[in-house]
């Protein structure tokens, strides 16, 4: 990689220096320097124990009460309610702030973007929010917090209180559909930008790995900063492999260059002609 001189970086400054409209993507890796555990990687929770994953399935999770009531205490015991945002979600704000984040979308749960100073309305959950439960058989919504109270006061699988149904976090599950809204705005920012930065995750998990080639078959620069190799690394303009908490502040201050021509995107209806 040659390091902070080498090809990959002076073409990743370059790409940062002149980009116009950036839409991110995140994952688990942005969130472990706050002390949340990754899935896949060297030390991810499903690396270590494959087990978990069956946590996290939506079939098991409806057959079987004893995975609920797993489930419950993981919630509960969640390393994401003592968690602080690092430098690398900090660096998503600032950036925010010069007026070049189009949407950042995230695999993650846990909601740090927004406790870091993101307005909710410029980050796209994928994968829901740890935050709130949502009734498997009703729909109705309330705060992860209330639920957790009652597992603390002795119901190891509290049921929904308008219906008696199934309780879970307002999460996506293997086995779940992705919220349909979500997936349209983040299909449009991945085609309305032109730089395209995936950062702390593996690029594995579909529908979000497939934004960051979407945006590069749209004609953006691909940016990847992750720890392990990805799928999508032969399509990426630059692979950064240095912790994010370094590499995301660095490239956010890259000084801006103008450019006279205007911002043409594939987003844009205006150049669907
Ligand atoms: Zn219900």
């Amino acid at each position: 990689m040659g390091g902070r001189d080498g090809a990959e970086w002076r073409r990743a400054r370059e790409l940062f220096g002149s980009a116009r409209r950036i839409t991110a993507l995140t994952g688990a890796g942005v969130s472990t320097a706050s002390g949340i555990p990754d899935f896949r990687g060297p030390n991810g929770v499903w690396t270590k124990n494959p087990a978990a994953q069956r946590l996290s399935d939506i079939d098991s999770y409806v057959a079987d009460p004893q995975v609920r009531v797993q489930a419950w205490r993981n919630r509960a015991e969640h390393p994401a309610w003592q968690a602080e945002p690092n430098a690398a979600h900090r660096a998503f704000v600032d950036l925010d702030r010069s007026g070049r984040l189009g949407a950042l979308l995230t695999q993650n749960i846990d909601e740090l973007h927004q406790r870091a100073g993101l307005a909710p309305d410029r980050v796209l959950e994928l994968h829901g929010t740890m935050f709130r439960t949502v009734c498997l058989d009703c729909g109705a919504t309330g705060p992860m917090s209330a639920a957790l109270e009652r597992v603390a006061a002795g119901e190891p699988d509290p049921p929904c209180r308008s219906c008696g149904g199934i309780l879970k976090s307002a999460t996506v599950s293997f086995g779940q559909s992705l919220d349909a809204d979500v997936l349209r705005s983040a299909q449009r920012a991945a085609l309305d930008c032109d730089l395209f930065v995936a950062a702390g995750t593996s690029l594995t998990v579909h529908p979000a790995a497939a934004f960051a080639e979407l945006a590069a078959k749209a004609g953006a620069d691909l940016i990847i900063c992750n720890a392990e190799p990805t799928p999508y690394d032969h399509v990426a303009a630059a692979v950064l492999r240095e912790p994010l908490v370094e590499v995301l502040p660095e490239l956010v201050a890259v000084p801006v260059v103008d450019s006279p021509d205007p911002l043409r995107t594939w987003g844009d209806p205006s150049t669907w002609s």
